[in-house]
């Protein structure tokens, strides 16, 4: 499958803080790939697409809450490649349709919801024979993509940050943002052995994705999907800058946000990046990147932030922040 995405840049930030801890800090863009289909969304979407194409399905639904990046993502590919597109979202119908959604709907997907109580049993057959049931023949994708058809695309990340990075393995530590870790579990089977991936849960209490990293990684190389190598590289959960929990934001956050994007040109979302961002930076801070020797040929540590993009979903922030403060 073919669009004309962008290589996606890697951008070397320019930061005091950086410096001072020895560190040589990058991002790898992947919000910039496509301006609809892009960040870690698009990884987890490639290979569920291929699926869905190999055997012949012709109709895509999936699930999400109202604000999902998934779900625009899912809408813009659908459109893209030809499929027709059903996004099933968590709750009741609110009108007008916030930015999120009306994209979705411009981009052809047949938007229906579902009231909490049966949104949560969303990966059970029973529902799923009561989607196939009222919807026809769909092939259905998980929330968020997170399935092992999402791992496999995610392990094609970091070889995007390669081809420009110097050294082979010049990155001692890979920064990412975790909802359900798929994107961190891809990533961490495609780190050479003396990497190590570094995540961020945004929910409060993150410290259950351990086990569900461990599932997944398992999971992964029991099936026959292909995996780089034969085991996994080191990872470590830092669970300390979810902000109050999914989707919560305070003033320092906002600030934070605000300031990275002026000083450095990267734009930040609320929900996902920003808190990783602004978790690097205070652990750049603390040394805790300094420690040990950097990779083999380089002279200092070497940091990569992976930007998961999400920035559509700020419009709707954005939005109802002005609403509840003086932002
Ligand atoms: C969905 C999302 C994530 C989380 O990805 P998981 O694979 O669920 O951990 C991170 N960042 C952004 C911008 C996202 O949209």
């Amino acid at each position: 499958m073919s669009l004309t995405f962008i290589a996606p840049p890697l951008q070397q930030i320019n930061s005091e803080i950086a410096r001072h801890a020895g560190v040589d800090l990058y991002v790898l863009r992947l919000d910039l790939m496509h301006p609809w289909v892009n960040g870690n969304k698009w990884f987890k979407l490639k290979y569920n697409l291929l699926e869905a194409k190999e055997k012949n399905f012709t109709t895509l639904l999936t699930f999400g809450g109202a604000y999902s990046n998934h779900i625009y993502a899912t809408a813009a590919a659908g459109n893209l490649f030809g499929f027709r597109t059903i996004g099933v979202i968590r709750g009741e119908e609110r009108l007008p349709l916030n930015p999120t959604l009306s994209f979705a709907v411009q981009q052809g997907m047949q938007v229906v919801y579902l009231n909490r109580e049966m949104y949560r049993q969303r990966n059970t057959p029973a529902l799923e024979e009561y989607l196939r049931q009222r919807f026809g023949e769909v092939f259905i994708i998980p929330e968020g993509g997170s399935n092992l058809n999402g791992v496999r695309g995610c392990t094609e990340i970091i070889d995007r940050a390669m081809p420009t990075a110097g050294c082979a393995y010049a990155f001692d530590h890979i920064c990412v943002a975790c909802g359900t870790a798929t994107t961190l579990a891809g990533i961490v089977l495609s780190l050479h052995e003396r990497q190590r991936a570094i995540a961020f849960p945004v929910l409060k209490n993150g410290a259950f994705l351990a086990q569900e990293i461990e599932n997944l990684l398992t999971n992964y190389l029991a099936s026959d999907l292909p995996s780089p190598y034969s085991s996994p590289a080191s990872w470590e959960l830092v669970c300390d800058y979810h902000f109050g929990g999914y989707a919560k934001v305070n003033d320092e956050l906002l600030l934070f946000s605000q300031q990275f994007t002026q000083e450095h040109g990267v734009p930040l979302d609320y929900v996902y990046t920003a808190k990783m961002f602004y978790g690097v930076m205070d652990l750049l801070k603390q040394g805790f990147f300094s420690k040990g020797v950097p990779q083999r040929g380089c002279r200092r540590h070497r940091l990569l932030l992976v930007h998961t993009g999400g920035l559509q979903g700020n419009l709707g922030m954005e939005k109802s922040l002005q609403r509840f403060s003086k932002i």
